[in-house]
């Protein structure tokens, strides 16, 4: 039996339920593939130039580990998703192959895709065999009492963890088997992707691959995480595990970080260190965020969890949106915020709920132009975080902040960034300011003010809370 394994968000060879199963069953050798999708990733999954960038150079690591396993990885592009099946029948065809491997994924368009490429090949004879990876919990054993998917996450937390308790986690799977060499050449990692820019200037940032992804996770839980619960939300501290792209693009997987952690933890997952039990919780939110993406799909198509929030008349304004995307709203944190995101293709968690509160309740423009905002600039950029994290701001999603608790950025920024060292760090025409000034210097006196290069506030934070509460309470 020859195998054919094909990689999409699982980019590495350890713990990768698909290839460990397949070098396993295969007894004429295992081929890999990668799809590439440029053209529908970029215009329809809002895929940020970064992400396709880490993406290739995840590749260029992937193939060169394959190789070592005498797995050949191959390059195939098949845009948009309808095409992916043909191409994929074709490979299969040059190179004998038997049966497929995938790890499941779990948006719409990339389910719809999959079932197209296993009715293609199950038409014509072939195996196809799919295997549990992003979550470790099956989306049918995390059920309400009712047999429905929770839309809270607390009680899905607490089901998940009796569930891990009585041993129904997906469990590390065993390293792949070296295969019989194969007479089929490795296919070069293209340097770009079609339609997307390089983005050179973070590679030293996010170096790519398992290797790093795995080094970072065993520095996190030799200690930060230990003091997690204390620092993750000064984002001047670099106090979170900063693991996400390598989770969005599968150089490590969840389970990876959650065995890890709980081993960190004395063998605990929800108690023990209070600390490392709220990173495991955090990585179970992800989870939740997959369990919703299937239980919901219409978030998929980014229509609100809660329809009647649909009926919310957002305001329209092109120039505030502009000045927001380019941090330039005149508060300095959310300003911060922006400029991060733009030098570095990341955010800092409590900056991502700043700003998009910021932009959903103060500007009170539509929670979906700032989710494409930051799908296009994120480089763990991923629809269910990314969808659950603004519909949560927005007050349209599950479990979402309710819509009359509106951060005040400012108090926020006090909190979150009492030094002002953060603020600094990226609105540098502020960073002679100290004090309350400096997280909000529109109440500098006249001329102080005028000295400085930096917008007024584009709206008065208590009117415009005033507003979003009143839309909300208009479709109720
Ligand atoms: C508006 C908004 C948009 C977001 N967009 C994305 C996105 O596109 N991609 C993405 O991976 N995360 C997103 N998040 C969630 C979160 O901000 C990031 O996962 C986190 O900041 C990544 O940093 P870290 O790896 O250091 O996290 P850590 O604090 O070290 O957490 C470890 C991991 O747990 C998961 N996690 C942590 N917080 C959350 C959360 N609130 N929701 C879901 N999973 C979480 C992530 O996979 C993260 O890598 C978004 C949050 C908000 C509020």
């Amino acid at each position: 039996m020859r195998a054919l394994v094909w990689f999409r968000s699982d980019l590495r060879i350890n713990d990768n339920p698909a290839l460990s199963h397949a070098s396993r069953d295969a007894t004429k050798g295992v081929i890999a593939v990668f799809v590439a999708s440029p053209t529908q990733w970029r215009d329809e999954h809002d895929l940020s130039d970064a992400k396709a960038d880490l993406i290739l150079r995840t590749l260029s690591v992937l193939s060169a580990d394959l190789k070592r396993l005498n797995i050949p990885l191959k390059i195939v592009r098949a845009d948009p998703f309808d095409r992916v099946p043909d191409a994929l029948q074709a490979l299969a065809r040059e190179h004998e192959i038997d049966s497929l491997y995938f790890n499941d994924e779990y948006e719409l368009n990339e389910r719809n895709r999959d079932e197209a490429v296993r009715s293609t090949f199950e038409d014509a004879g072939l195996v196809v065999h799919t295997f549990r990876d992003q979550i470790g919990m099956d989306t049918a054993s995390i059920r309400t009492q009712q047999g429905g998917f929770y839309s809270v996450f607390t009680p899905f937390k607490k089901s998940w963890i009796a569930a891990h308790q009585d041993g129904k986690a997906r469990e590390i799977a065993p390293k792949p088997k070296k295969q019989p060499a194969l007479a089929i050449k490795p296919d070069p990692i293209p340097n770009q992707l079609h339609g997307f820019a390089p983005t050179e200037h973070l590679h030293n940032l996010w170096p790519a691959g398992e290797h790093h992804a795995a080094k970072l996770l065993s520095e996190f839980c030799a200690g930060p995480i230990h003091s997690y619960k204390d620092d993750r939300d000064t984002p001047s501290l670099d106090a979170t595990s900063s693991l996400s792209p390598y989770l969005a693009c599968g150089s490590i997987s969840s389970m990876q970080c959650i065995t890890a952690a709980t081993e960190a933890n004395d063998g605990k997952l929800d108690s023990g260190s209070a600390s490392a039990a709220h990173w495991i919780s955090e990585v179970v939110w992800r989870e939740f965020y997959r369990h919703i993406l299937v239980g919901f799909p219409r978030v998929c198509r980014h229509q609100p969890f809660k329809p009647e929030t649909d009926r919310i008349k957002w305001v329209d304004n092109d120039d505030h949106f502009k000045a927001w995307c380019e941090g330039r709203t005149g508060v300095p944190i959310v300003d911060a915020a922006m400029r991060q995101l733009l030098a570095t293709g990341w955010m800092h968690n409590r900056l991502r709920m700043v700003a998009a509160m910021y932009l959903t309740k103060d500007l009170f423009l539509d929670w979906r132009k700032g989710e494409r905002f930051f799908s296009r600039h994120l480089i763990d950029c991923d629809l269910a975080n990314n969808n659950g994290g603004w519909q949560w701001s927005a007050s349209t999603g599950v479990d979402a902040a309710p819509y009359f608790r509106i951060f005040n950025p400012y108090s926020q920024s006090k909190k979150c960034d009492p030094d002002g060292t953060f603020i600094g760090r990226y609105v540098p025409e502020l960073a002679d300011l100290e004090g309350p000034n400096l997280h909000d210097p529109s109440k500098l006196p006249g001329l102080l003010r005028s000295q400085l290069e930096y917008p007024e506030p584009l709206v008065d934070h208590k009117a415009a809370r005033e507003r979003a509460i009143q839309a909300f309470k208009a479709i109720r």
